[in-house]
């Protein structure tokens, strides 16, 4: 019964209210023929009474008659004097004052003394002597003789004087007959009377009812020997029985169309509106259809909720595995970023330390030494390199980096480039060519150039690094609103497949273990995302072993645009110091940091100055306000390199202030020169771009 499914239970239970319902009708129908019987028994004992009542009264004038002639002293006289005229006078009259149809007497002896009939009846001699000499003895007598035209009904008496009314004082002088036909019309008469129909038949005769909704009374006739052998008998139909029949049978019909179709609407109905929603709902759980799902939602009332809500369940569970394969893709990326960050870091790493080691050697030859140093060298610029590549694609990526459109001379960018980019192609043997479309007349633009530069560097490496003969060709034109760049070259190429995934992070062509090109797989992944915020595209065209070309373009704006601009403290030209020597405050807290920078400018017989922290900093240069440049560190503890520097700021306007620091955001540049700073320099400081600097600055 538990795993019994709810559309069968509900079934069952108008199956058993169908039964109910049976058993209610089959119940009624059952009362009602009982009813009936009771109806039809009830009529028939009020019909019997009816009938005997109507025999009684009609054979009550004949034997009343019969009764009142016979103890009368003037017919005892008469009998034997056959006086005719007296008995037509006083005994025939008898037929027309009671309706009578025929009367006679007999004498003592059983002669017949007078006779007289009406004109329709037309028997005669029927009183035989058997019947005389019973009436002699019984006094009177009463009976029934059948006759051609029906039955005869007779009532006789003894004759006996006035004194003599109970008959039995004296003899009897004759014998009073008197009789009436039971005609037609007579039977017509009590057929009327009785309303019902009568017939005369032998008392063998059974009676045949023809109509179930008919009672039948019958009436023995009895004979002069008291044997019944005719019977009267009187059928009547019960009309008002057949129409109660009638519309009791009506009236079960409908109730029972009604019980069918009531059953049936409901059955339909709960298969409609129950069964199929809950079919429905089995099928989703089960399969997690959608189409099943919209019909679902098609359903009238709460399965259209349920629908809803399944809709719901589904996009949810559709987001979290979306999110879920999100997650592991994240998650392999994240192996592959510590797989290849590890990498990248440690192989140079371990060619910095290993080298570093070999150096401690006394006995190593100068051009070994040397040789050694640019090993070093390679190796720390490759490791800056994937540092800095990872804190790009993170600044990227958590919004930090802000466009800084200003106007740009861009042939700048592209002579920087070549500058430094040439020297490399040709270390491999590779030719090196511009091809720029772009007049002098127009090389002022309106772009972000470190993206610009950031961008090109980055495929202008590619290039190189995946390139072993041939040659590198960099493309610029202008098409309307922005500048198309190409960056060409006729290395080993991409295959096709790889054309789009090489632009996600950490994504490269080869990943085996054996791949021949060393990178962290972030160079594309930074070039898409300037791409991205510039509103630029990149694409490229690629074929294996022929070569590759990078197109992006970058979109400008002809007039100046309102930006972040970094606020630049602008230089005095007349303050600028031209002496050879300068007094040089090195604001830092690391020592083997300031160590550094105390050996690369003492070699210039500067005077050097070490101040520990900002307030440090802030009391020397109160005491040496002949300071030139002070390079101030900018995370110290007590006060921030940004205070200390406003704080000098406030007190000189011109000495020269070079922030330093190893945040590589560009947002740290910004507050710095924000603070007051002429410049920024990144940690770890190259030697050559600080004296450069200082250069700038000091015309040396
Ligand atoms: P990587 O540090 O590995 O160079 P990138 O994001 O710069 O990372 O490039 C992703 C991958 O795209 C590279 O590993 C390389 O397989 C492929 N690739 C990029 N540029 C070129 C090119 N010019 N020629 C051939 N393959 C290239």
């Amino acid at each position: 019964m538990k795993n019994i499914k709810i559309y069968n239970r509900i079934l069952l239970v108008l199956i058993l209210t169908g039964i109910v319902f049976l058993i209610l009708f089959l119940f009624l129908a059952i009362i009602k023929n009982k009813q009936e019987t009771l109806i039809l028994e009830e009529s028939k004992t009020q019909f019997d009474n009816e009938i005997n009542s109507l025999i009684k009264l009609k054979s009550a004038t004949l034997k009343q008659v019969a009764y009142d002639y016979t103890f009368w002293d003037d017919f005892v006289e008469k009998i034997n004097s056959k006086d005719t005229a007296w008995y037509n006078n006083n005994i025939t009259t008898i037929l027309k004052s009671f309706r009578i149809d025929y009367v006679c007497v007999y004498d003592a002896s059983f002669n017949m003394v007078h006779e007289a009939y009406s004109d329709e009846f037309i028997s005669r001699n029927f009183i035989t002597k058997d019947i005389l000499v019973k009436l002699k003895e019984k006094k009177f007598l009463d009976y029934f003789q059948a006759a051609d035209s029906g039955v005869i009904e007779i009532s006789s008496a003894s004759i006996h004087p006035d004194i003599d009314p109970t008959h039995t004082l004296t003899k009897a002088s004759g014998y009073l007959f008197l009789a009436k036909l039971w005609n037609t019309d007579f039977i017509n008469e009590l057929s009327v009377l009785s309303s019902a129909k009568v017939e005369i038949l032998n008392n063998t005769d059974s009676i045949v009812n023809q109509n179930k909704y008919s009672i039948s009374t019958k009436q023995l006739l009895p004979d002069w020997n008291n044997r019944k052998s005719t019977q009267l008998v009187f059928t009547r139909t019960i009309n008002f029985l057949n129409l109660y029949h009638n519309l009791s049978i009506i009236m079960m019909i409908i109730m029972f169309s009604s019980i069918i179709s009531t059953w049936l609407i409901l059955h339909f109905s709960i298969r409609k509106w129950i069964n199929r929603p809950l079919k429905l709902v089995t099928g989703i759980l089960k399969s997690e259809n959608h189409t099943q799902i919209d019909e679902l939602r098609q359903c009238q009332g709460e399965f259209k909720l349920i629908g809803n809500l399944f809709n719901e369940f589904i996009i949810q569970k559709e987001d979290l595995t979306k999110a879920k394969i999100s997650a592991e893709e994240s998650n392999k990326l994240k192996t592959a970023f510590l797989n290849n960050i590890s990498h990248e870091i440690r192989t140079p790493l371990n060619g910095l330390l290993g080298f570093l080691s070999l150096l401690q050697d006394s006995e190593l030859t100068k051009s070994e030494i040397k040789n050694f140093y640019a090993i070093i060298n390679k190796c720390s610029d490759r490791l800056l390199n994937t540092i800095n590549d990872i804190i790009e694609i993170s600044q990227i990526q958590s919004g930090l980096v802000k466009l800084n459109i200003s106007q740009t001379n861009f042939f700048i960018i592209i002579d920087e480039l070549v500058t430094n980019y040439k020297p490399l192609a040709e270390n491999k043997s590779l030719e090196f060519y511009i091809k720029n479309n772009i007049s002098e007349k127009n090389k002022f633009i309106n772009i972000d150039g470190n993206i610009l530069k950031s961008i090109l560097s980055k495929l202008i490496d590619n290039a190189i690094k995946y390139t072993k003969s041939g040659y590198i060709e960099i493309g610029i034109s202008e098409k309307t609103g922005y500048l198309e760049f190409y960056v060409k070259d006729t290395g080993i190429g991409i295959p096709t497949d790889k054309h789009q995934l090489i632009f996600e992070r950490f994504m490269q062509v080869d990943v085996s273990d054996t791949r021949e090109f060393e990178g962290s797989g972030l160079g594309l992944c930074i070039v898409k995302a300037y791409e991205e915020l510039l509103g630029g595209k990149i694409w490229l065209e690629s074929s294996l072993e022929k070569g590759s070309t990078f197109y992006f373009t970058i979109p400008y704006n002809e007039n100046k645009m309102e930006t972040e601009q970094i606020p630049k403290f602008t230089l005095n030209k007349s303050k600028e110091k031209t002496s050879e020597k300068l007094k040089i405050l090195i604001v830092e807290d690391d020592p083997t940091s300031e160590l550094y920078i105390s050996i690369l400018l003492k070699n210039d017989n500067n005077e050097i100055l070490v101040a520990r922290s900002g307030i440090e900093a802030i009391e020397i240069y109160k005491l040496n306000s002949d300071i030139n440049l002070i390079l101030m560190d900018i995370k110290m503890h007590e006060m921030s390199g940004y205070d200390a520097a406003k704080k000098i700021r406030q007190l000189n306007k011109e000495v020269i202030i070079i922030a330093q620091s190893a945040y590589a955001f560009s947002s740290s540049k910004i507050k710095a020169l924000e603070a007051g700073c002429n410049d920024y320099i990144t940690k770890p400081i190259k030697k050559k771009l600080l004296l450069e600097m200082i250069d700038m600055y000091f015309n040396k």
